[in-house]
């Protein structure tokens, strides 16, 4: 049994189209921090998410989820591009026994926005929602049913939650998103689509988080066991992974880019100063010298 980095889209019946996503090192790798777990959950979360929905950016495009809020935690950023590739950061304010707080204050009066970047020829697109409820994805279920014809649910998995903290038999984090397709909520013979829509949440429902992280079956495996008796379309699955775009020559150039107020502030007297990129951590060193 192995552990898996992937998303694959299936499609149920021709009425029910979905995603499922189950991220082991990928999200591990992001969420790497000293942060307790309740933060750390709504960050795995976060990552599922824009896995399900950001999985096939094509061109040069690229989603992003950001989260901004006056709580504990001050921004969510995770974002996926068209080579598959995941990176992300989360920062949250200093405060005592965080560990503790309940989701309202760790996100209050919080915005999320989701964001495509289509490249230099397409136009960006960003949806934007205010974060109510007690989870990330009663933020994201508001965000897609906000219009009367979508019909669109997410369910999400992630070891923080777990009484039992071992990375090395579970993955880290997931979900299966839900959609009714548009077009087929629209008929006006949709009753057994509705019917078929209540069915799959049900079973869906049924899905605990040890269960679906567990590595004793594929993401495959959870499929044809939730929906198998349905007919159940599974496409090819996309493998991601977080390789950083960040470069040495990047971060030079951004340096350069400060005028010379700035950059005799930031040296201050000091031989090197240290860059570390907030998303895969690397750190690099820079003379004065570097930046001529
Ligand atoms: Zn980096």
């Amino acid at each position: 049994m192995i552990l898996e980095n992937l998303v694959i889209p299936f499609q149920i019946n021709n009425k029910i189209k979905g995603t499922i996503v189950r991220l082991s090192s990928v999200a591990s790798q992001i969420i790497n921090a000293s942060h307790p777990k309740n933060i750390k959950s709504i960050f795995a979360d976060s990552i599922s998410v824009t896995a399900s929905i950001g999985s096939r950016m094509k061109n040069d495009g690229v989603f992003s989820l950001q989260a901004y809020s006056e709580g504990i935690i001050k921004t969510i950023f995770v974002d996926l591009n068209n080579n598959s590739s995941m990176r992300g950061y989360i920062s949250v304010n200093d405060f005592e026994n965080i560990e503790n707080l309940p989701f309202e204050r760790l996100i209050s009066n919080g915005t999320l926005a989701l964001n495509i970047k289509e490249g230099k020829f397409s136009k960006n697109y960003q949806g934007l929602v205010e974060i109510k409820g007690k989870s990330i994805k009663e933020a994201i279920d508001t965000y897609f049913n906000s219009s009367e014809q979508a019909k669109s649910f997410f369910k999400l998995f992630n070891i923080f939650n777990l009484k039992k903290y071992e990375p090395s038999s579970n993955h880290i984090a997931g979900g299966i998103k839900l959609e009714l397709m548009p077009e087929i909520n629209n008929l006006n013979n949709s009753e057994s689509s509705n019917e078929d829509w209540k069915t799959m949440l049900m079973f869906l429902e049924t899905m605990n988080s040890e269960e679906f992280l567990s590595i004793k079956k594929t993401s495959k495996q959870i499929l044809l066991n939730l929906f198998g008796q349905y007919e159940i379309k599974i496409f090819d699955e996309i493998n991601l992974n977080n390789n950083c775009q960040c470069s040495n020559e990047r971060v030079l150039n951004t340096l350069k880019s400060m005028d010379q107020k700035e950059i005799k502030f930031m040296f201050n007297d000091k031989k090197s100063i240290e860059v570390v990129c907030e998303f895969c951590k690397t750190k690099r060193v820079y003379s004065e010298q570097d930046l001529i």
